[in-house]
């Protein structure tokens, strides 16, 4: 028998629960993400090793990425696509690792409606989204028989496959949430007009697949628990939509937050965690059947406590198991505190996704490349050095320690981290107190010799004889030569965001790159001498800044615009050179709730400057040729970072192993994706 030091910290998250004749080992649900894995070569191998792991590591359930149940449902061209009984036979390697572990997994059914990034795209009614340059197709009524019977065919598939169950997709703005509401559907046949008629789809698809897939066959249906767009569904139609979807058949209700065409960010870092139990919590007061909450919910103690106060049955966490595949094990073992937590940034998984490649994670770089990697130790332990403990330096001393080589880790100031220390005052960025809380551990734990302090040069790394070197001694900010560069004004990004400097009411910042907008983000959350909350809002904060209306007393749950301008503590001018859009290559899925945030506050964004001179009027500039003094208190250096690689030119000479990575390597586009990345694979090599 395992035993299970965890339950007395986490009772109701490792609860098992019986759903129909299917039983789940814990209260853990790996929820849906199309990681585009199975798009690539040998992509359902990769797709099997990647989810083995997460049932290796415990989850008590899987929810594939989406599937679409015909051609006219695919998300792109050559997305996933379950119609054919050889897709079926494939998908069973899948399947079966995952039951290898004493897994679950249930294979989700996605229909994209009017997001479908294809000419030839169906709505229930012809009225295209502001996301999507396609305008949909009305739908026949013989069509959307033949999608129901596809549904079904897709069903049947997934249980030949294997599969314990399906998820049928009614959330994020897809086809079956546009029929539900009068935002997408004016029709005015059997399939809308009345609130039954908008919801006929939904539940003649549950019936449908209940009556041919049996009753042990688990049927999820994923409800879209607040829509977060003008005309959407009120609190009491959802209610509704609940029971009929019970009744129809289903096991299970998930809950999606947000359409994709929403405004109000629903998962990234400037979200509070758990700030949507209150939807979950909702349909868990109408419904018999478990309710799943889902999104911004990423450590074991979230997700107890919304269990525990029975605001849902089950938790779903999707970007946490890219995160650590071993999350339900740890909590399970009573180790909660090695878990590699998701801080929730985007970077290596939607980002990439939105830019047509694989999903990876920042934080853990194995994640889907799990066949890229060794797993095993290394072949002869040998001395590391690894000089700098910023991420790519941690990522780096961790895996080499874990290989069994002997790694001393050497940092020049008097903590680990790194950059991370700095982007950890962004508000929301404190999620990266997280990654550092799991790296300290596994420094400490894999005996890593820690030595603050220190910076050796090549001399002292010759006298104690290692035998490789990793330099990781990172970035310093570059201070442009402008002339008055040194007025007492001018303050570096470093200084304002570690505390050692503040901001004075009226502010220009030079360079709106990525660090630029976080500056920025800062600056707008705290008044002139108060200490900005790192932490970000609270969920009350977060309701009020999006204009949310938790109640759902109003249509999509709004009560008002979510781009609606907000009061600025400051005047924030910033300045780039370069004459193109500033922002461009901040984050896809997160840019844009920087951009809001920072145009709701009138942050003056200019670009085409060249810069003149620093005095104590402000910033003196040229804009197209002509001259403008940009007034300010405080003048803000964001202009990006050169690199250390003193140490790493002296190695040169030396004969020795010697590596070097992060923005050591490369200070441009510098970030700890690539950072952490190169810290492992490096790890890898010795
Ligand atoms: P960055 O994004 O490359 O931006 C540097 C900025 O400095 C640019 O606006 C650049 O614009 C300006 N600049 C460069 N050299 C200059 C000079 N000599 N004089 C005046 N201005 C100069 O770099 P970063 O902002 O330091 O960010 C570092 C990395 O972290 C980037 O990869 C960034 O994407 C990433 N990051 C991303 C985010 C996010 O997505 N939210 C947040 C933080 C950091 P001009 O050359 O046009 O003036
Ligand atoms: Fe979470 Fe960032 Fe990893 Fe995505 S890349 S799973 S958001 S830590």
């Amino acid at each position: 028998m395992t035993s299970n030091p965890g339950t007395s910290h986490y009772p109701n998250l490792l609860a098992p629960l019986k759903v129909g004749r299917t039983t789940l080992r814990n209260r853990m649900i790996m929820g849906s993400m199309h990681t585009r894995l199975d798009m690539e070569e040998n992509g359902l191998h990769k797709m099997a090793v990647f989810l083995a792991e997460r049932a290796r590591g415990e989850v008590g359930l899987i929810i594939t990425g989406g599937y679409a149940p015909n051609t006219a449902g695919l998300i792109e061209p050559g997305g996933p696509i379950l119609t054919e009984r050889a897709q079926a036979q494939e998908l069973q390697r899948v399947t079966e690792a995952v039951h290898r572990y004493d897994g679950k997994i249930c294979l989700q059914i996605l229909h994209s409606g009017r997001y479908a990034k294809q000419e030839e795209c169906l709505g229930p009614s012809s009225i295209r989204s502001r996301i999507n340059k396609f305008v949909p197709r009305a739908m026949s009524v013989a069509e959307i028989e033949q999608t129901i019977s596809d549904y079904v065919r897709c069903a049947m598939l997934a249980k030949e496959a294997g599969f314990d169950g399906v998820e049928i997709m009614g959330s994020e703005g897809y086809l079956i949430n546009e029929f539900t509401v009068l935002r997408t559907n004016d029709r005015n046949d059997e399939w809308g007009g009345s609130e039954e008629n908008r919801h006929r789809l939904p539940v003649e698809l549950v019936k449908r697949v209940r009556a041919a897939t049996g009753p042990e066959f688990l049927i999820i249906y994923r409800i879209s628990a607040a829509d977060l767009v003008e005309n959407g569904a009120t609190g009491d139609e959802i209610d509704r939509l609940a029971r009929r979807v019970e009744t129809a058949g289903a096991d299970i209700l998930n809950t999606g937050i947000g359409w994709h065409e929403a405004r109000v960010p629903t998962i990234a870092y400037p979200i509070p965690r758990a700030a949507w139990r209150f939807a979950a919590a909702r349909l868990k007061r109408v419904v018999g059947i478990p309710v799943v909450a889902s999104n911004r919910i990423n450590t074991p103690d979230v997700a107890e406590a919304i269990l525990a106060a029975g605001d849902s049955d089950l938790v779903s966490m999707a970007r946490p198991m890219l995160a650590d595949p071993h999350f339900a094990r740890k909590v399970r073992e009573g180790n909660a505190d090695q878990i590699n937590t998701c801080i929730a940034c985007n970077q290596a998984c939607l980002d990439l996704i939105f830019s047509n490649r694989s999903a990876t994670c920042l934080v853990n770089p194995r994640a889907c490349r799990e066949t890229e990697f060794d797993d095993g130790p290394a072949a002869k332990a040998r001395k590391v050095a690894v000089i700098g403990a910023g991420a790519g330096g941690l990522a780096a001393a961790a895996e080499a320690s874990r290989r069994g080589h002997k790694v001393t880790l050497f940092e020049a100031t008097d903590r680990v981290g790194g950059q991370i220390n700095l982007a950890r005052a962004v508000p929301g960025k404190a999620e990266f107190d997280e990654m550092l809380r799991y790296y300290r551990g596994r420094i400490s734990d894999g005996g890593v010799e820690l030595r603050l302090n220190e910076s050796p040069d090549a001399g002292d790394l010759r006298r104690e004889a290692f035998e490789a070197v990793v330099v990781a001694s990172g970035v310093h900010p570059r201070m442009p030569d402008i002339p008055g560069i040194d007025h007492p004004k001018v303050v570096s990004y470093a200084d304002l965001l570690s505390g050692k400097r503040n901001a004075g009411h009226r502010v220009a910042i030079i360079g709106a790159g990525g660090i630029g907008f976080d500056v920025a983000e800062y600056l707008c959350h705290s008044r002139p001498g108060e200490a900005p909350k790192a932490r970000g809002l609270d969920v009350t904060e977060f309701q009020a800044e999006w204009n949310i209306d938790a109640g759902l007393a109003e249509a999509g749950g709004l009560k008002g615009d979510p781009l609606a301008p907000r009061q600025s503590p400051r005047e924030i001018t910033m300045l780039q050179r370069k004459a193109t859009r500033p922002g461009v290559n901040l984050g896809v899925s997160t840019g844009w709730i920087l951009r809001s945030s920072l145009a709701k506050r009138s942050v003056r964004i200019v670009a085409g400057v060249s810069y003149e001179r620093i005095d104590d009027k402000g910033l003196h500039v040229l804009v197209d040729g002509v001259p403008q003094l940009i007034e300010a208190d405080t003048i803000v250096v964001c202009a990006g970072q050169d690199s250390n690689r003193t140490l790493f030119d002296d190695l040169k000479q030396d004969g020795i192993e010697l590596h070097i990575i992060g923005g050591a390597r490369e200070a441009a586009e510098l970030d700890a994706m690539r950072a952490v990345d190169e810290g492992v694979r490096v790890a890898q090599a010795l």
